[in-house]
């Protein structure tokens, strides 16, 4: 497929070809010799790009537009085909050309200042784009652009307070939903002030959090950890347990958050009723994993295999089998299939040796550990425990 970009390109190369060749043609006919057609330039992009050679086809191009073309449009154009190229320098060069061009008005001005940012910008000139679109911003009709890339630069710079402002404009100006990802930024800060011990900021960061998305899990954990930090363990349990509505796959993380909290009001059935509830929500084997862990260090072996058993036959669990296998061996009652029980553990374990870890359901990213943002394709709350369990029937 052609870059729509190369037909603007082309366009005004083809009129002035056409120009030539009414030049040539006055010419020949004077010399009474057959019409010669178009310019050289044009003909040389159109075999480069019939060959797909865009690099070469657009290196002709820009000599021929740099020299013939002053149009305010296919410098623009130029510019933008360069910076897609990488050629940033090339491409700030015309955008700095243009803005001291005399006659611009100021809504072309405008449009060059908003290119010249996003050159910046892909520079990682950062500051530089910032306050251009800042000066921006009050341009109408570059508003909601300046808007969208100062959220992709108060990110990167992980400026939160900004985002949030610029996201929060950006709400009230586009139809676009933005309050989950406000919410997200507000975890952002949250975590941040945790980090920092300062809890009641960290508490107001996730109130609003949670003001703005009731199901954000992120805030919904954090809650939970706050609450556990001043000490009422019960209610981070019960907070913690509201995943189990909305999100059943995110239950696994707070596990072990729930485990401590249990043991330190010294009520380990708090721990087992929260399995016991999150198995009915979500089918991740880590937590019947949990369950069966549990209930092995209390002493009740039996117990646990059997549950164990019905499990691993239900769902056809190649951890709850590995696990199942592990037990029957650990139990000492060896009989003579105790050599296939380990030879079968240890196929099992090496089957799942890569299966854990976080994939992003929108780009497919995979990484061992958990991101709120994707590093894959910049999404907010898209990533998620792989989970893999089959059900036989
Ligand atoms: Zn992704």
């Amino acid at each position: 497929m052609m870059d729509p970009i190369w037909l603007l390109l082309l366009l005004p190369l083809a009129g002035f070809s056409g120009w030539v060749a009414a030049q040539r043609g006055r010419l020949h006919r004077r010399n009474a010799s057959g019409p010669k057609a178009i310019s050289d330039s044009y003909v040389r992009s159109i075999n480069f790009l019939a060959n797909d050679q865009h690099d070469e086809a657009l290196d002709v191009l820009a000599k021929a537009l740099e020299d013939y073309d002053e149009s305010l449009e296919i410098q623009l154009a130029l510019g933008t085909l360069f910076r897609r190229r990488g050629e940033i320098e090339k491409a700030t060069q015309i955008h700095q050309g243009l803005i001291s061009r005399p006659g611009i008005s100021s809504e072309q001005k405008s449009q060059v200042l908003f290119e010249l940012a996003n050159d910046y910008f892909k520079a990682g000139l950062l500051d530089r784009a910032e306050n251009l679109l800042l000066e921006l911003g009050a341009s109408e009709s570059f508003r909601e652009a300046s808007l969208r890339l100062l959220v992709q630069i108060y990110e990167s710079e992980r400026e939160w307070e900004r985002v949030i402002a610029a996201a929060g404009h950006l709400d009230k100006l586009t139809t676009e939903v933005w309050a989950p990802r406000i919410a997200q930024y507000q975890c952002e800060l949250a975590e941040r002030a945790l980090n920092a011990g300062d809890y009641s900021a960290a508490k107001d960061r996730t109130t609003s959090a949670l003001n703005l998305n009731r199901n954000c899990a992120r805030a919904i954990i954090l809650r939970g950890r706050l609450e556990a930090l001043s000490g009422r363990h019960r209610q981070a349990v019960t907070t913690w347990t509201r995943l189990c509505d909305d999100h059943p796959e995110m239950l696994n993380e707070v596990a072990r958050l729930v485990q401590t909290s249990a043991e330190s009001v010294g009520k380990s059935g708090l721990y087992v009723d929260f399995l016991l509830r999150a198995l009915e929500s979500s089918s991740d084997e880590r937590l019947q994993l949990l369950l069966v862990d549990f209930l092995a260090q209390e002493g009740r072996n039996a117990e646990a295999e059997a549950h164990l058993e019905s499990w691993v036959e239900e769902h056809g669990s190649l951890s709850g089998l590995n696990r199942l296998l592990e037990i029957r061996v650990d139990s000492g009652s060896r009989s003579d299939s105790s050599s296939d029980y380990e030879l079968m553990r240890k196929v099992s374990g090496k089957l799942l040796a890569d299966r854990s870890g976080y994939e992003c359901r929108f780009c497919g990213f995979q990484g061992k550990s958990m991101h709120w943002q994707c590093p894959g394709c910049r999404h907010w709350d898209t990533t998620a425990p792989r989970l893999a369990t089959i059900k036989l029937s």
